[in-house]
């Protein structure tokens, strides 16, 4: 048996329970010692985190056991798909990181294939052509414990099936007027085995097929048959799928033998904190101009997420974290939140931003002379080096941190207090300019010399560091502030509610005249992560321009919701 092994993964103990049972199977030389894998998404929206653990899952245990993962659109339904989602899916997966090779596969590729084996199904007397509505249709199915109600086309004639269903896929009949059922049992415990659909009408065009088709099959007859014709092994889903299983394994048997044939396996979906996983949801948000589209970074897309200035393998840690189960929990979006920290704590580049200036005169400090001092790109990683930055006699630092009347244990500035400014020098507060309501227009201060950042007298221990920005040099931005999207832990649990009205009203928040160093400025490009120091980490966004900076707050660089959260 050992030759069949293609790919034993180092470290055997610690498999998750798909990765046991793919390895089990390997270990016994089912389908031949092969491992595929695919990713079915259905391009009829933007991919979410949910969609990245699935990617996580079929891509990562393809990967870990050498086999290979498959990526097909699921793309049954001509109403609701569109090119633009199947691209958006491509780079999507490709910025976690995964690659599918040209193992690009459609659903509609098989559309002749699985036409066949319903004509096939229909001549063995195992599908039939009703002619009853949906509703009607629905109302025979029964309940879990009471069993359905015969259709009364259920026995028509094979001959009147076969020119039925090939009528309904010349179009000759209305939407919604006739649907191909598999003849299983219409008092089956499994609801699903209750002579399911198989195709219905659709007169709309298909992305890919064009005209060509009037009836389009059913998830559960498109499914597995594309595992089967596609060569897959091992059919990762999540747990909704359960009881689809049988019917699953039902259309498979009717084309697999005892070299091959696909399995299912199913894990549990990923459910976040303050927000929604349903695409149809997502689509509302888009289409009602709620968020700014798709990508808007308080999407749980994996656009918006991008766009944020989350990182792939943030996402992917975060996934690691959570794992895999038999059994639905809802995940919290802290985690995910503490894995991007971690990951943009070490590659961020660190730089100085004031959000809420005020300015400080330094008074004792020549007028119109200016010093570069040195700044740490990343204390994490020294050899991202220095950079430097400017000081002179008038800077700007955050209007909170200085306080007039300050409290016992107020370590930022105050009158006749100390602090140091990062990087450069300490100085004193002298004195302050208020204007007519009494609100802080100037703060006056002097600085020491001596205690120039890298001389002894810098050693002199003050309590308070400030970060701050030359006043002369310092560039204005547009930063935009992100907060949780709902504020309602699970909207989706919240079944009496219309979801819009749990939207989080201060979920986006536009801070303008934030000053930056110029080093922020020229580094400004798409994709760059800062630490702005003190604050949080930000990175340009897509509208960003050198004349015109926007950056997006990723986040804040402690977790301030949850301390919130407890009061
Ligand atoms: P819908 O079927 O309502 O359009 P969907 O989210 O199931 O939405 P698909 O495109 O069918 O969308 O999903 C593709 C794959 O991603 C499926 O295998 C599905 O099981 C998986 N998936 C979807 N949502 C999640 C989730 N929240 N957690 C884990 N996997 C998910
Ligand atoms: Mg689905």
């Amino acid at each position: 048996m050992a030759e069949n092994i293609i790919n034993e993964p180092e470290e055997s103990k610690g498999l998750n329970f798909v990765e046991q049972i793919v390895a089990d199977d390997l270990k016994a030389g089912k389908n031949g010692g092969r491992l595929n894998t695919r990713f079915p998404p259905e391009p009829n929206g933007y991919l979410h985190i949910g969609h990245a653990k699935a990617i996580c899952m079929d891509f990562g245990v393809a990967e870990k056991f050498g086999g290979t993962c498959n990526l097909r659109f699921d793309d049954t339904n001509p109403v609701k798909e569109d090119v633009e989602y199947v691209d958006s899916i491509r780079e999507d997966i490709h910025w976690l990181g995964f690659d599918w090779g040209d193992r690009e596969y459609y659903a509609s590729d098989y559309f002749p294939q699985l036409y066949d084996l319903a004509i096939r199904l229909i001549k063995e007397g195992k599908a039939y052509v009703d002619d009853q509505s949906s509703e009607e249709i629905a109302a025979q199915k029964g309940t879990p414990t009471t069993p359905g109600v015969n259709s009364p086309y259920r026995d028509r004639s094979v001959e009147e099936n076969l020119d039925l269903f090939t009528r309904m896929n010349a179009g000759e009949f209305p939407e919604g007027s006739h649907v191909l059922r598999a003849k299983i049992d219409m008092a089956s415990s499994n609801m699903h085995f209750r002579d399911p659909i198989m195709y219905r009408i659709i007169h709309h065009p298909h992305h890919r097929t064009g005209t060509k088709w009037h009836v389009y099959p059913m998830y559960d007859f498109a499914h597995g048959q594309s595992d089967y014709f596609e060569g897959v092994t091992h059919s990762i889903c999540t747990l909704e799928f359960v009881p689809h299983r049988p019917l699953y394994d039902y259309f498979v048997d009717e084309l697999a033998d005892e070299t091959y044939r696909p399995r299912q396996i199913e894990f549990n979906r990923l459910n976040l904190t303050y927000t929604v996983m349903s695409k149809r949801k997502l689509l509302q948000l888009v289409k009602e101009g709620l968020v700014a589209g798709w990508d808007d970074p308080r999407m749980p897309t994996i656009s918006g997420m991008r766009r944020r200035g989350f990182t792939p393998r943030s996402i992917r840690n975060f996934i690691d974290t959570i794992g895999y189960t038999k059994y639905e929990a809802l995940n919290s979006v802290a985690l995910l939140e503490y894995a991007v920290r971690e990951d943009l704590n070490k590659i961020a580049t660190r730089g100085m931003a004031v959000m809420d200036p005020v300015k400080v005169v330094i008074t004792n400090y020549p007028e119109g002379e200016t010093e570069m001092v040195e700044m740490e790109n990343n204390p994490e990683n020294p050899e991202e080096g220095t950079h430097s930055m400017p000081f002179g006699r008038e800077i700007y630092i955050e209007r909170d941190d200085f306080m007039e009347n300050p409290p016992k244990k107020y370590f930022r500035l105050a009158p006749d207090a100390e602090v140091r400014l990062k990087g450069a020098y300490i100085v004193k507060c002298t004195g302050v300019k208020k204007d007519a309501d009494g609100n802080i227009e100037e703060i006056y201060c002097t600085y020491d010399p001596d205690t120039r950042s890298g001389l002894p007298g810098s050693q002199r221990k003050v309590k308070g560091t400030l970060h701050w920005v030359a006043a002369d040099t310092a560039v204005d931005a547009t930063v935009r502030v992100y907060d949780r999207l709902f504020n309602v832990e699970n909207p989706a649990a919240e079944t009496e509610r219309d979801f819009r009205e749990m939207l989080n009203p201060d979920s986006l928040r536009v801070v303008e005249g934030v000053k930056v160093e110029p080093f922020i400025a020229r580094n400004a490009v798409n994709g760059t992560k800062f630490q702005f120091q003190r604050i949080g980490y930000f990175t340009p966004d897509y509208d960003s321009t050198p004349e015109h900076l926007i950056f997006n707050r990723t986040i804040a660089l402690k977790d301030s919701w949850e301390k919130v959260q407890k009061k």
